[in-house]
């Protein structure tokens, strides 16, 4: 294939560019009539999803990159400290005029003098993560904890490259007892596998470990990754039960990475709804997920970046409560090798990175596990595909940013979502 595709066109990010952003800043207060209460309202749409042939696959060229995220973590956690939120995924806004709106707000909707909002910014999942957490100080400070431990614990099942891990054993060939959340989670991602296609597959690791994006210096040979292909059906993992023994096919080894955060924000939003706080907001990543309301009773606000653009420079801003954002784009995580980038999610099929139209996806759900899986997928799959997809799905909302700069929102998120032209130049729509 030509130098024209799109993976072979995103040359204009920058590399200190950064994912897509939350601002929390005052609101406006709408309606929002999809999301109130605390559950999400599923659409009429139909349910039933079949699984999809891999109508978006095409064969991709020799691809090259040249490594930059040698230093990707502690150039996180100094962005972090900048906006508190983690390189642009989220940016709440620390206006000058937020302590006297504040008071304001306070006494317009009756909160508790008591109510505060204590957060925190940590290292954990590979990722910046950030929380906020609005309520009475004493139980905030305590939730704060016990929600980062949640997120290192988690991690220390999950993570691929971590000894010892649950996953780790796996993949070295042990077998292992699972327990009821990691035998909940391999379910999970072997269904969305057999619904998505194939585009979102866990047991990509191999793929994963070979382009090893963000350490190596260049892309792997052709041969290298046709020696791994096809990847295992990842099937197998719906057999795997809470308390059983459980071991991985012969050469199979898995990677939860498109789908951990959101599983992961999951567990800490149940911790946090459990209490009597107001309300929190949780980034882990490209996955924000919101709980309750701001300390102004008014729905959070989740700002989607730029591709193309610097911290700040939004495209979409999202209005709201109790649901899960999780994003998946070309430019958080990438080898630029040769004038050619190579992001760190990978078409399953071919084992380069997708041939897509899209520089991001992000999906609203009330499972986080689902939007964070999901984004990855739909990114792999394409507009068209995708969109087909979301008709068809019925329980998720989704903001897709292309190559030829349009913003495409579906028809769901019409309440809750305005435009903004972020570098400028993008057209907007709804989708129905
Ligand atoms: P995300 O940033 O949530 O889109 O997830 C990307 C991560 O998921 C990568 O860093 C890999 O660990 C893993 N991954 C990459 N491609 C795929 C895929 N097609 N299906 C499942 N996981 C993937
Ligand atoms: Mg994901």
């Amino acid at each position: 294939m030509g130098g024209s595709t799109p993976a072979r066109r995103r040359n204009r990010t920058e590399p200190g560019n950064k994912g897509p952003g939350a601002v929390c800043a005052a609101c406006t207060g709408s309606t929002h009539r999809r999301w109130q209460g605390r559950k999400w309202k599923k659409s009429l749409r139909g349910r039933g999803v079949q699984p999809r042939p891999l109508a978006w696959r095409k064969e991709q060229p020799h691809l090259q990159k040249n490594g930059q995220n040698e230093e990707r973590k502690s150039r996180l956690l100094a962005c972090a400290k900048q906006n508190r939120a983690g390189c642009g995924r989220l940016l709440p806004l620390r206006l000058a005029a937020a302590a006297v709106l504040a008071a304001a707000l306070l006494a317009l909707f009756g909160c508790s003098a008591k109510e505060t909002e204590v957060s925190e910014t940590f290292f954990v999942m590979d990722t910046v993560a950030s929380l906020r957490l609005i309520g009475d100080k004493e139980q905030a400070e305590s939730l704060l904890e016990q929600a980062a431990a949640l997120a290192q614990e988690l991690e220390a099942r999950w993570s691929r490259t971590l000894p010892d891990s649950s996953i780790d054993r796996l993949n070295a060939g042990e077998t292992v007892v699972l327990d009821q959340e990691t035998a909940a989670l391999l379910a999970q991602a072997a269904a969305l596998s057999v619904e998505t296609g194939g585009a979102f597959t866990p047991t990509v690791s191999p793929l994963v470990e070979l382009w090893n994006i963000g350490e190596a210096d260049s892309p792997p040979s052709r041969e290298e990754i046709a020696a791994l292909l096809p990847l295992p059906s990842p099937d197998f993992l719906a057999q795997a039960r809470a308390g059983q023994p459980f071991s991985l096919p012969e050469g199979c080894r898995l990677d939860l990475g498109g789908v951990a955060k959101g599983e992961a924000a999951n567990r800490i939003c149940v911790l946090l709804r459990e209490s009597s706080l107001r309300g929190a907001l949780l980034v882990l990543g490209g996955q924000v997920s919101c709980v309750g309301t701001r300390a102004d009773g008014e729905p959070w606000r989740i700002a989607l970046r730029d591709p193309d653009g610097q911290q700040g420079e939004t495209l979409a801003e999202l209005r709201l409560t109790d649901l899960h954002i999780a994003t998946s784009g070309d430019y958080e995580r990438y080898l630029d090798f040769e004038g050619v980038r190579y992001c760190h999610i990978l078409d399953p099929e071919t084992g380069w990175p997708p041939e897509t139209d899209l520089r991001s996806v992000t999906v609203v759900s009330s499972d986080g596990a689902r939007a964070d899986g999901l984004s990855t997928a739909l990114f792999v799959m394409g507009l068209e595909p995708s969109l087909a997809f979301w008709r068809e799905a019925g329980d998720f909302e989704a903001v897709f940013v292309t190559s030829d700069r349009r913003v495409i929102a579906t028809e769901g998120l019409a309440d809750c979502l305005s435009f903004s032209n972020g570098a400028g130049g993008y057209r907007f729509e709804f989708t129905a």
